[in-house]
């Protein structure tokens, strides 16, 4: 992704502009989109309504889809200058939706890799929010790490069609989404590396079905889905025929970043909470602040976030620029996921019960930081894929590709 527009000075340093964005977006996020969280949190007809509302008020400030592209009805904010406010918008899980953010992967990947009529169908639509995607790629019955064991099926019917048959699961969002794009096998079988597609699949579909809910930790928004036999047009093959990898590779890099973006926002966060908790609850013998092991956490809690911060936006500038990140990607992705999940544990120590109970964001959060080490790729794989890359460099032997 190339990325020509100056709307920053340099990475890290948002011009005036952009910080009168980025003020923007965070004050929306504290005020309107947290005081929100537990509503949006339980689901249901009241969270779809309450995002509705959010989602005007954030066209009304002129803060909707800065992301997307402008011609399409988006803020046009090229990838390295949002990449300045994500932190801010992401400090809520619900950010995105509010701010119409989230369509930024599917906009993206269809942009690049869609026909013509797909793109005229489906894209503006998106962006303006009336209607949702999600993604299907993990399945029950193989390793999520290992998408060539792959099972479902794309077959070609004899007038070009594609006909769907398999099980998905922890499809994030799929219950509310109006489309999904589906991992697929078009040729060769589980186990092959070739013969792997991305068809994009409307969910009112005959033969679609939402199997059942996967709670996570307690929290909705994952399913399980059946495609049975669903047939969907030829031309809704996204990318070449066996190029999913490709594919998913460009949009999983961008997701990662994304997402590890959003990370240190809600790290940022817990590691406020921490301090204010920290700072102002005392004791016989003064406040919490003055004991030294509370002084251990948010040390360690702020050098994690030092340090991450960097490294996320390293990805970014590389990703911005078009270059190779695999290898930032993958340092950025498991620092930011152990990152979340160490200060959301120290925020909830040094509240006690408190940070266990329904008063505060911390359970939520921690229990994003807990997933975190597991979904876009489970971090051992990230471990051993830039462990990998990085030791190709020394050795006089070839190591295992990954
Ligand atoms: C909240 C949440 C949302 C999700 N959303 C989506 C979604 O929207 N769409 C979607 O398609 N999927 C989604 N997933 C699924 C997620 O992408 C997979 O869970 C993940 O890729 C791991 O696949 P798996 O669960 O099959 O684990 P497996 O592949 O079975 O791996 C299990 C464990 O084995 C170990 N392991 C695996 N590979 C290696 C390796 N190379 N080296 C060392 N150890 C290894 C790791 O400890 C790993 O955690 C979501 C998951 C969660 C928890």
């Amino acid at each position: 992704m190339t990325d020509s527009r100056t709307t920053h000075d340099t990475v890290g340093q948002p011009s005036a502009e952009l910080a009168e964005l980025k003020g923007r977006v965070e004050h929306f996020i504290h005020t309107r989109v947290i005081p929100r969280e537990p509503v949006l949190d339980a689901g249901g007809p009241a969270a779809a309504s309450a995002l509705r509302e959010l989602q005007a008020l954030a066209r009304a400030e002129r803060l909707w889809a800065l992301p997307l592209p402008a011609e399409l009805g988006g803020g046009g904010l090229p990838f390295s200058a949002y990449a300045q406010l994500a932190e801010a918008e992401g400090a809520s899980d619900h950010g995105p939706a509010a701010l119409g953010s989230a369509p930024l992967l599917d906009v993206t990947m269809l942009a690049r890799h869609a026909g013509s009529r797909v793109r005229e169908t489906y894209l503006e639509p998106l962006v303006a929010g009336r209607i949702r995607t999600c993604y299907a790629m993990t399945e029950a019955d193989a390793p999520g790490t290992d998408p060539f064991l792959t099972r479902t099926r794309a077959d070609r019917e004899t007038d070009g069609s594609r006909r769907i048959t398999g099980r998905k699961w922890f499809t994030s969002g799929a219950a509310t989404a109006d489309l999904v794009t589906v991992l697929a096998r078009t040729g060769a079988a589980p186990g092959d590396r070739e013969g792997l597609s991305l068809v994009l699949v409307p969910t009112g579909s005959p033969g679609f079905r939402i199997v059942r809910e996967l709670p996570v930790l307690g929290a909705a928004g994952q399913y399980e889905i059946e495609l049975d036999g669903v047939v969907v047009p030829g031309d809704h093959l996204i990318g070449e025929e066996g190029g999913a990898l490709a594919v998913a590779g460009e949009r999983l890099a961008l997701g990662r970043t994304l997402r590890s973006l959003r990370w240190l926002g809600q790290a940022q966060r817990a590691f406020d909470l921490m301090c204010e908790r920290a700072a102002t609850r005392s004791g016989s013998r003064g406040p919490l602040a003055d004991h030294q092991l509370v002084q251990q956490h948010v040390f360690d809690a702020l050098l994690a976030l030092r340090s991450t911060r960097p490294l996320v936006h390293e990805a970014v500038a590389l990703i911005a620029a078009g270059q190779d990140a695999r290898t930032e990607v993958g340092l950025a992705k498991v620092a930011a996921a152990r990152l979340l999940q160490q200060v959301t544990d120290s925020a909830i120590q040094v509240h006690g019960a408190a940070g266990l109970g329904p008063d505060t964001p911390l359970p939520a959060l921690f229990r994003g930081g807990r997933t975190a080490r597991i979904l876009d790729g489970p971090d051992e794989l990230h471990i051993t894929s830039v462990a990998r890359r990085t030791l190709r460099a020394y050795g006089p032997r070839p190591v295992t590709p990954g």
